[in-house]
């Protein structure tokens, strides 16, 4: 990359940020594009959010993603909202426009974004996630934003369960389901980490209990194929895989920060999708 002084800085602010896989990603689609742009990730505690996002402005920042734990504190540095994230109260890319800061949040809708291109359309889905933590919660809210006709939850903790539909009341009506009503969704989301490596040989549900024609959709992706999807393979259900969420979450925001083409889009996914594929091979070390 060629550090001129064209170059606008984009980035992530978190705690902990290591181990992110968002400067890899923006930098790679940025150097495919040919954007003049570069993608550093900043540690940054809570105590030092607000003077962070000053300093942000001060520099003239690109744009910015957030994750935890300032997904919902950054709403309060921020001038404005898109209505999703307003309503979500969680914010994970801020554009920098010239009315100021505005919030957006990409993490559901990217996946709201991939299941309308490979399954088609949701408003007539019910939809069972498995899962009540942060993805669950960025997921059932948007599904819900965007009309699909049922969301059941079913989560370990019952109380967290329980918790997440009250977080949820803002969007409608969303359920605790048993394993026993499984079978009336037509669409299953793992939220859950199992399943994810090292785990690898552990699934959170026996797709016998699923619809015979569900849709199985895992969000982990490492492993790209998780045991959850292998068996949901095997016993002829469509999947869709964690990878292309990760993928589309950051297409997402890449779109908000600068006006991409139709064009520009797809050959970022297809980028993506080969480059990831190799990244998230098991290292030697890992593989011992
Ligand atoms: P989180 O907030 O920590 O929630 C974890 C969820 O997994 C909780 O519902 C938890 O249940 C459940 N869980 C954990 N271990 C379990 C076990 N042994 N048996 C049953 N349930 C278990 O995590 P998160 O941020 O939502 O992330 C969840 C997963 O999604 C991770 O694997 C993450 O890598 C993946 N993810 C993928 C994408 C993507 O772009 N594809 C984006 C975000 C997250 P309890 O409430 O009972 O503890």
């Amino acid at each position: 990359m060629n550090l001129t002084e064209e170059v606008r800085l984009y980035g992530l602010i978190g705690d902990p940020v290591a181990g992110s896989r968002s400067p890899w990603i923006h930098n790679t689609v940025f150097n495919e594009l040919g954007l003049k742009a570069a993608y550093l990730a900043f540690h940054v505690e809570p105590t030092r959010l607000g003077a962070s996002i000053a300093g942000f402005r001060a520099i003239g920042m690109g744009g910015f993603n957030i994750t935890i734990p300032h997904k919902q504190t950054v709403i309060g540095h921020l001038d404005g909202l898109d209505p999703f994230a307003e309503k979500l109260g969680a914010v994970n890319t801020v554009a920098v426009t010239p009315e100021g800061l505005i919030g957006y949040n990409t993490d559901g809708p990217g996946l709201v974004s991939v299941l309308r291109r490979q399954i088609g359309p949701i408003e007539d889905k019910k939809v069972l996630i498995l899962g009540a933590g942060g993805a669950a919660r960025g997921i059932a809210g948007s599904l819900m934003y965007n009309g699909v006709k049922e969301v059941g939850i079913c989560n370990r903790t019952w109380t967290k369960a329980d918790a997440l539909i009250r977080d949820l009341e803002i969007f409608g009506k969303a359920h605790i389901v048993d394993r026993e009503d499984f079978k009336n969704y037509d669409l299953v989301i793992n939220t859950t980490s199992v399943g994810m490596y090292p785990f690898e040989d552990a699934t959170p549900v026996d797709v016998k209990y699923l619809k015979p024609d569900a849709y199985v959709c895992d969000i982990v992706y490492k492993p790209r194929r998780t045991r959850l999807i292998r068996e949901a393979e095997a016993t002829g259900h469509k999947v869709v895989f964690g990878i292309d969420m990760l993928i589309e979450q950051a297409v997402l925001a890449e779109q908000i920060w600068f006006s991409l083409s139709d064009e520009q889009v797809d050959r970022a996914r297809t980028l993506l999708q080969t480059e990831l594929m190799k990244a998230l091979q098991p290292t030697e070390g890992e593989k011992k």
